[in-house]
C-alpha cells in the first residue's frame, strides 16, 4: 500500500477533473488525480484503427463554449469547421427525401408554420430560463412536472412538427425519450445553448472540431500535471470527515487530503463507498439522475462521395433509425467519414441484433440519406458507451421527472470536504465539455480561495 499526501485529492481525470486539478496547481495547491482507466479523457476519446482517426466521444466545438475555446486556445490547440458545403438531406414520415438548405426542414407548409412558431414560443421561455438555476424560475415546478412530449402535444396537433421539434431535444441531445423527461429538462438544454434557435442551428451546435481530436484536450491538461495523475487507480472507498479525506483506489493508493473533487458522472457516484455514508439527501438526489444512450457511429469511405452529389453531409429524420448524420471528414484526410447516431429506444432495439445485422441496419438508414454507396464503408464503427463501465451510457445525466426543480439546487452543494464537478451539472455547456471545463474552474475557484484563505 502506498499512501501520498496532497492538498486536494480529484477522483476522475476528465475534462472537469483535468481543469480543476490544473487550476488548484496553479493557485499553488498539490494535487493528485486519480483515474479508474487507463487513459485520460473520460467521455473523450481519439483512437485509430487500421490507420483511420476515430472520435469515440465528444468532438464538437460550438461559437458560445468559450471556456473551452480558451482553454484550446491556451493549450495551443488548433480547430477546424465541418464540411457543411451543398445541400442537406431531411426525410419525411412516409420514407420521402428532400434536399434542403438552412435550418427548417422541407416540410409541408403548414407544418413550417408551426415548427417557426413552436421554435418562438420556445425562445420565448428559455429567455426566462438561467441555465445556472433552472429551478429558480417561478414555473420550475410546473415544468418539471409535464413531460416535454406532453408539452408538445399541448403546443401544437401537428405531428411532424412534434416530431421534429422533439427529435432536437429528445434524440439529439439529452438521448431519452420524450416521456421519459421533463419540460424543464428540455429548456435548460435549450438554455444552456443559449436558446432554442441554436440548437435548431447544426452549423452553430455542430461548428468545429479540434486538430488530432477533442481528447488532446485531457492529454495536455495532464502532461502539465505530470506524475500527479494516476492511471488504473479506481477510487473505491471514500473516508472523509471534518479535517479532511482518504481517498482508497483498488489496488490500494492511498490519497491522504485536505479535500476531494468527485469528477466523475453522477450515476457512478454509488460505485464509492464513503465512510461515513453520504447524507440522506445526496442519496436520494443521486438516484434521480441517469445517463441517456445514443450509438455514435463512424464509415469511413475511399472519399467523401456525397459532396461530389452536391450534398454537405447533414442529415435528419426523426422517422430513421439513424435521426441525424454529419459529414465527420478528419482535418487533412483523403478518406471521407459519415457519423450517424442511433438514440434511446432505437439503440436498445438494436443492440438485440448481431452484431452482423445491427451493422447492415444503421447502414441501410445511412444509405437513405446518402445513397446506396454508403453501405459499403472500407471502415465502420460503433461507439458503445453504455458497456464502458466508468461511464455507463452517452451523452449524459439528466434528471428523472421533478428531480431538476427538487434536487438541482443541491446538485454541487459540496458535502464536508468532498465537492461535486462534472459536465453533467453545469449550466452553460451543459453535458458538453465546455460545461466540464467551467465546473472544473468554478470548483477549483471555490476549494483554492477556502484553503489559500
Ligand atoms: P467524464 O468525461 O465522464 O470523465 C470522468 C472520468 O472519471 C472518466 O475518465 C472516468 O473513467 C473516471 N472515473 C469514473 N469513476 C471513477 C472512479 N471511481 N475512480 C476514478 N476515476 C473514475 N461534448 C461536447 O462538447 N461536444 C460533443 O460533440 C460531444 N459529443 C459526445 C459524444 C459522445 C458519444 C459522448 C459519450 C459524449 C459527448 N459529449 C460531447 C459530452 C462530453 O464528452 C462530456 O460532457 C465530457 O467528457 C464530460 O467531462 P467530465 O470530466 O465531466 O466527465
Amino acid at each position: 500500500m502506498t499512501a501520498i499526501e496532497r492538498d486536494v485529492v480529484i477522483i476522475g481525470a476528465g475534462p472537469s477533473g483535468l481543469t480543476a486539478a490544473n487550476e488548484l496547481a496553479k493557485a499553488g495547491l498539490t494535487v493528485a488525480v486519480l483515474e479508474a482507466r487507463d487513459r485520460v479523457g473520460g467521455r473523450t476519446w481519439t483512437d485509430h484503427f487500421d490507420g483511420h482517426m476515430i472520435e469515440i466521444g465528444g468532438q464538437w466545438v460550438s461559437p458560445d463554449q468559450d471556456a473551452l475555446l480558451d482553454t484550446l486556445a491556451e493549450l495551443g490547440l488548433e480547430t477546424y469547421s465541418r464540411y457543411r458545403e451543398g445541400e442537406n438531406v431531411y426525410i419525411d414520415k412516409h420514407g420521402e427525401k428532400r434536399l434542403f438548405t438552412g435550418d427548417i426542414f422541407p416540410v409541408k407548409p403548414e407544418t413550417e408554420a408551426e415548427l417557426i412558431r413552436l421554435i418562438d414560443e420556445l425562445d420565448v421561455i428559455v429567455a426566462e430560463i438561467d441555465a445556472e438555476k433552472p429551478w429558480a424560475h417561478p414555473r420550475a415546478t410546473e415544468y418539471d412536472s409535464i413531460t416535454f412530449k406532453h408539452w408538445l402535444e399541448e403546443a401544437t396537433s401537428d405531428q411532424e412538427a412534434r416530431d421534429n421539434i422533439s427529435l432536437y431535444i429528445g434524440a439529439a441531445m439529452i438521448t431519452k425519450p420524450d416521456h421519459a423527461f421533463s419540460f424543464l429538462q428540455a429548456l435548460l438544454m435549450a438554455a444552456s445553448a443559449g436558446s432554442f434557435t441554436h440548437l435548431v442551428d447544426a452549423d452553430f451546435i455542430l461548428d468545429k472540431r479540434v486538430v488530432g481530436g477533442m481528447q488532446g484536450v485531457s492529454i495536455a491538461l495532464a502532461a502539465r500535471l505530470g506524475d500527479d495523475v494516476h492511471l488504473n487507480q479506481p477510487v473505491r472507498t471514500l473516508r472523509w470527515s471534518a479535517d479532511g479525506v482518504v481517498a482508497i483506489t483498488a489496488s490500494g493508493l492511498e490519497v491522504h487530503a485536505k479535500r476531494a473533487i468527485l469528477a466523475v458522472p453522477p450515476v457512478l457516484f454509488s460505485r464509492i463507498s464513503y465512510e461515513p455514508p453520504l447524507p440522506r439527501h445526496q442519496h436520494q438526489l443521486h438516484q434521480h439522475l441517469s445517463m441517456g444512450f445514443v450509438i455514435k457511429v463512424h464509415a469511413v469511405y475511399e472519399t467523401p462521395f456525397w459532396r461530389e452529389a452536391g450534398l454537405s453531409g447533414t442529415a435528419f429524420s426523426p422517422y430513421e433509425l439513424s435521426h441525424e448524420a454529419y459529414d465527420n471528414t478528419n482535418h487533412d484526410d483523403p478518406f471521407g467519414t459519415l457519423v450517424g447516431f442511433v438514440s434511446d429506444r432505437n439503440a436498445d432495439g438494436v443492440f438485440e441484433l448481431s452484431a452482423e445485422e445491427r451493422k447492415e441496419r444503421i447502414l441501410e438508414s445511412l444509405s437513405h440519406y446518402y445513397g446506396e454507396q454508403a453501405k459499403n464503408p472500407v471502415f465502420y464503427y460503433e461507439s458503445d458507451w453504455g458497456s464502458e463501465e466508468w461511464t455507463r451510457g452517452a451523452y449524459a445525466a439528466s434528471f428523472d421527472m421533478g428531480g431538476l426543480s427538487r434536487y438541482g439546487a443541491d446538485q454541487r452543494t459540496p458535502v464536508g470536504p468532498i465537492s461535486f464537478s462534472c459536465s453533467d451539472f453545469a449550466g452553460a455547456g451543459y453535458q458538453h465539455v465546455d460545461g466540464a471545463i467551467r465546473v472544473g474552474r468554478e470548483t477549483a475557484a471555490a476549494i483554492a480561495a477556502e484553503l489559500k484563505g
